[in-house]
């Protein structure tokens, strides 16, 4: 079995996500540090202990996930459920590396770009795609972090063709506000807990804007600004950037990467 250091999978990692330009809630990059060597990963949306469980089973060293811990504004203290996942993570010396908005953010691997792929929204470009190849031309993105992207489902003109595609895709019922009748062309999207940036989605021009979560503000803002808005849920648009990137490490690195779904409704 082929084996990487940490070190040396971290380097690769921070500069292939670029992690030093987020200004992020927690810290990206390895937050718990385990055996000095990578072997085998466990990939999976949410550092549960759900997940730490499968990596202990499975006789993984390093787990890799999009949320991972220490958020802003949480309560430091490691007690509680807390302490059994950190406890769990350090008796069997697991690396803990964690991406958040660097992983939604990239072209190529991120959630957005992979949440696109799923869903087959097209990607608008900041260059006319005629004139250059796909890896050189950026997504035309706006709001916050530049993280909502920007683009069309072809095959689909009505809100009704486009829930019902995203349903399809994501293999999960989405809540969605507005007439199914209306007219579909411009739609943005960001994966995870981005309803508060559907302000941003209308001051861009779409006619429809698909996240992972909705809040009791954003029906009104939807219902009275005539944008359509798609909840697909969070951990369904966000199983995909955290997959993508482990088969890119398993096929550059040569070394073990599984995929564990820990379901989650929200
Ligand atoms: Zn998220």
């Amino acid at each position: 079995m082929q084996i990487v250091s940490t070190r040396e999978l971290c380097a690769w990692l921070d500069s292939t996500l670029h992690t030093a330009s987020f200004n992020d809630y927690c810290p990206n990059g390895l937050q718990v540090e385990g055996k000095p060597q990578v072997s085998h990963i466990i990939a999976g949306v949410t550092a549960s202990e759900a997940l730490i469980d499968a990596a202990i089973e499975r006789g993984a060293d390093t787990l890799l996930v999009h949320h991972g811990w220490f958020w802003k504004g949480e309560d430091p203290r490691v007690r509680g459920t807390r302490k059994t996942r950190l406890a769990k993570l350090l008796a069997h010396d697991i690396n803990l590396l964690a991406y958040h908005l660097p992983l939604d953010a990239h072209p190529v691997l991120g959630n957005n770009a992979q949440l696109a792929r799923v869903l087959g929204l097209s990607p608008e470009r900041q260059r006319q795609p005629d004139t250059v190849a796909i890896e050189n031309n950026p997504p035309l993105t706006t709001g916050p972090n530049n993280l909502i992207w920007l683009g069309d489902m072809p095959g689909t003109s009505t809100l009704a063709q486009v829930a019902q595609q995203t349903e399809h895709r994501l293999a999960r019922t989405p809540l969605v506000i507005g007439d199914p009748d209306m007219p579909i062309q411009r739609i943005g999207w960001c994966t995870g807990a981005a309803h508060s940036m559907l302000k941003d989605a209308i001051d861009a021009g779409v006619e429809c804007f698909i996240t992972g979560e909705i809040s009791e503000p954003v029906v009104h803002l939807a219902r009275e600004s005539g944008v359509a808005f798609i909840s697909a849920g969070h951990h369904a648009t966000e199983r995909y950037g955290v997959q993508a990137l482990g088969n890119e490490i398993a096929r550059i690195f040569n070394i073990r990467v599984d995929f564990v779904d820990i379901d989650n409704p929200v």
